[in-house]
């Protein structure tokens, strides 16, 4: 008996024709750069998630670095954000010539709001947050506080398609939002892929061009840019997959409800905020005894993850950056008891069961 982190093979197996029809009908067009299936998929996204626009780029770093340029950010310019996001995060503030500067976490794994005003400075451009887990992170405070300094927004929702904060979608909260659609995520392509929301017309505009080289049309440049689009392929196939995104979410969230309910006595879950409603990309439970859980697991043959084993700013590529250990207490603390279990729609209830009993058995024995 085994039971994977993960395992895209059975997605795919569930939906093959559909999958291979949308293949095809993309390969008989013979149009595979900004067609009609990228306008397609951007028009059911939009609408998805309530907002005025959305722009498929090439990835989830990309999209990240085009909404920082698309606000102006560059050389000089701070950038406030989370240390125990994945790297890429960090990555795009850092592309695109700004500084990071961190903010601790709360106990649900994303930016601690109250602590935000202390990190903005004359250098602050942007905010950050990081929908962490599919989690939603505390978006009324943070835009609160962005509004008193005039601050934007850009929600990285790689984690989170389809999640929401007080009834609304995640993407739609923030002046940009970001999302990834690369293999592992809850919604995923074959292949890279992500996508820019936003209701501003200007910022639309702008990501428009920037994603494209810069092109105002064919042949006049308005500002040099990226070559990152989402290609035809991987809309036709995301937009399929759309359609199916609401049952994977509520399927993963009646996982995370088992989880719950079983394993708060021996470690710590999340619990759900009455506002939120997340999607669980991640179902991250902690225990001072993480790592004898985790082989324990990995000899019964199931597989768990650490998302994410160093937070940002004790990696070797943050070092210039200054902070030391002990910065954040909050994320580091984190990150020395955390373990992901799997959690995916095509996860058996047989399965499910032996996670709970694997968990249950460790600590029964020690
Ligand atoms: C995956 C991820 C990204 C990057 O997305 P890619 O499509 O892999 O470039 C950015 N931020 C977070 C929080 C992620 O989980």
């Amino acid at each position: 008996m085994s039971v994977k982190y993960i395992n895209l093979k059975l997605q795919y197996k569930t939906l093959e024709k559909e999958i291979m029809s949308s293949i095809s009908r993309v390969l008989e067009s013979g149009n595979f750069i900004l067609g009609d299936e990228l306008k397609n998929f951007e028009l059911e996204i939009a609408k998805y998630c309530d907002v005025q626009y959305a722009l498929g780029v090439g990835n989830g770093t990309d999209s990240l670095r085009i909404a920082l340029k698309s606000l102006g950010v560059g050389k000089g310019d701070e950038v406030i954000t989370v240390p125990n996001s994945f790297i890429a995060t960090v990555g795009s503030i850092v592309e695109v010539g700004a500084r990071p500067r961190f903010v601790d976490v709360g106990d649900d794994y994303n930016i601690n709001p109250t602590l935000i005003e202390d990190a903005i400075n004359e250098h602050t451009k942007a905010i950050m947050p990081v929908h962490l887990t599919g989690r939603p992170a505390d978006m009324k405070i943070i835009m609160q506080i962005a509004h008193k300094y005039n601050l934007p927004v850009v929600e990285d929702a790689a984690q989170a398609s389809g999640a929401k904060y007080h009834g609304k979608k995640v993407g739609s909260l923030g002046n940009i939002g970001s999302f990834s659609f690369h293999p592992l995520k809850n919604l995923n392509a074959y292949g890279d892929g992500g996508l820019l929301t936003t209701n501003d017309q200007e910022l639309y505009e702008q990501i428009f061009r920037l994603r494209n080289h810069g092109l105002k049309n064919r042949n006049e440049c308005s500002s040099f840019g990226y070559n990152s689009r989402l290609d035809e392929l991987q809309a036709a196939i995301l937009n399929l997959k759309l359609s199916y995104l609401d049952s994977w979410n509520e399927t993963c969230r009646l996982i995370a409800q088992k989880y719950q309910k079983e394993l708060s006595d021996v470690v710590e879950v999340p619990s759900d905020k009455p506002y939120e409603e997340p999607i669980y990309h991640t179902f991250i439970i902690q225990t001072d005894k993480r790592d004898d859980l985790q082989t324990y697991l990995d000899k019964q043959g199931i597989e768990t993850k650490i998302h994410y084993p160093i937070p940002i700013h004790l990696h070797e590529a943050a070092r210039y950056l200054g902070y030391k250990e002990g910065d954040f207490p909050n994320a580091e603390k984190q990150a020395k008891r955390i373990l992901s279990l799997p959690i995916y729609p095509e996860l058996t209830e047989i399965e499910v069961h032996e996670v709970i009993d694997g968990v249950k058995t460790f600590f029964r024995q020690i």
